[in-house]
């Protein structure tokens, strides 16, 4: 049978790569994987790392594209792969446009859509941005939803999907953290050039990664939370490290908020002073990125994606939003909300960090979201489905 995976942002290529690696040493299956190129620079070194070459490049990434753009590139383009390939199944992942316009032509196709990641919501269709839309139209039109928890699938039941259409897999985020895990354990060359590159960090502070990207807290709440970031900062046994987003209206409020209090660093760029507490670079490529969230004694992120993985690593997280679609998270113990006042802000911080109880609890609580094993599932699904 032949798959077609389409996907084309950086949390979807991560998802992805497991699945597709898994599927391509399958005898039961032939592999075609169309990237849209919607988050092209940073999947490159993701397609790298897995060794993974896309059959099809859609290459939709052009400067000042709308969602309208892209989602008719992701249109016309698909539409032609399922002209020319005989396509047996369709794999989609999570919420993006790439996600809901690749099954919405499949389903035009009448070639069967895999939802990978199905049944998370927010609540909020309404909301400026099209995540929930995209998750929630992405499953009218899924022949197959891959919900990774049992609150995902109870999702999908409450909107009367049958419940013989719905497979609780786990996340297959989880499965690729495992094997970059592996390989930072077994490759020692390439964690020696993680120590090296981010050689400036003391090994005698405690590490607090911080990543904040979403559009929902653009101006005065990302504001908040760079002011409680500040007065952490201030904390005499920590350290802060930033990758930050690309987006201008991120970059603007760190500028604003932490001025000349933050360092810039990259790699190989010394450090100005052996003072500095906050330390902001550019977006991390994925292998670093999990070499630092294994190094971290804290993580504050608004993703989804660090949200999922993290307590793998035994990582406590908080969580800078109002709200999260990742609830499980939230019951298990692994994640906490934290206010975006920075005062509240900064004494939810101190508590998890200062209260080793709280500390422990959240770091050794066990993650809901997988345990390495979801691709496996999926795919045996896959295999008795079409
Ligand atoms: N990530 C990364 N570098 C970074 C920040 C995040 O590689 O500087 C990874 C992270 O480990 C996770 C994914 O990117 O696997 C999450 O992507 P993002 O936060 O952009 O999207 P979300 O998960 O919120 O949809």
């Amino acid at each position: 049978k032949t798959l077609l995976f389409v996907f084309g942002t950086r949390p979807e290529t991560i998802k992805m790569a497991p699945l597709i690696l898994k599927a391509k040493q399958d005898s039961r299956f032939k592999v075609l994987v169309c990237s849209t190129g919607q988050h092209r620079e940073m999947i490159k070194p993701l397609f790298d790392f897995f060794g993974i070459t896309p059959d099809f490049d859609l290459d939709l990434m052009k400067p000042g594209q709308s969602l309208t753009d892209i989602s008719m590139g992701v249109m016309t383009g698909v539409h032609r792969i399922l002209q020319e390939s005989k396509i047996d199944a369709v794999l989609i992942q999570g919420d993006t446009s790439s996600c809901f316009v690749g099954s919405l032509v499949s389903f035009y196709h009448r070639v069967p859509v895999m939802h990978i990641e199905a049944g998370l919501r927010s609540g909020d269709i309404y909301s400026p941005y099209p995540e929930e839309f995209n998750r929630k139209a992405t499953g009218l039109v899924a022949h197959t939803h891959f919900a990774p928890t049992e609150t995902a699938k109870e999702n999908l039941l409450s909107e009367q999907y049958p419940d013989r259409d719905i497979f609780v897999t786990g996340n297959t985020g989880i499965d690729a953290l495992f094997e970059v895990r592996r390989k930072l354990c077994e490759d020692v060359a390439l964690k020696t050039q993680f120590d090296r590159d981010y050689s400036f960090l003391h090994t005698d502070k405690k590490l607090v990664l911080v990543t904040v990207h979403r559009r929902e807290s653009f101006g005065l709440p990302m504001e908040e939370v760079m002011r409680g970031l500040m007065e952490l900062s201030k904390q005499d046994d920590i350290e802060l490290l930033i990758p930050l987003h690309m987006n201008p209206q991120v970059r603007k409020s760190a500028e604003k908020i932490f001025g000349a209090q933050a360092q810039w660093v990259d790699k190989g760029v010394p450090p100005r002073s052996g003072e500095t507490k906050i330390w902001l670079c550019e977006p991390v490529d994925y292998v670093p990125f999990v070499y630092l969230m294994n190094r971290a004694h804290l993580i504050i992120t608004d993703s989804g994606g660090v949200q999922e993985e993290a307590p793998s690593l035994g990582k406590p997280i908080l969580v800078a939003r109002e709200k999260t679609e990742r609830p499980e998270a939230i019951a298990a113990g692994t994640s906490k909300l934290i206010p975006l006042e920075h005062k509240a802000f900064l004494n939810t911080a101190l508590e998890v960090l200062r209260d080793p109880s709280i500390y422990r609890n959240m770091s050794e609580a066990k993650n809901p979201f997988g345990d390495g094993t979801s691709s496996e599932k999926i795919l045996s699904l896959v295999a008795e489905r079409i």
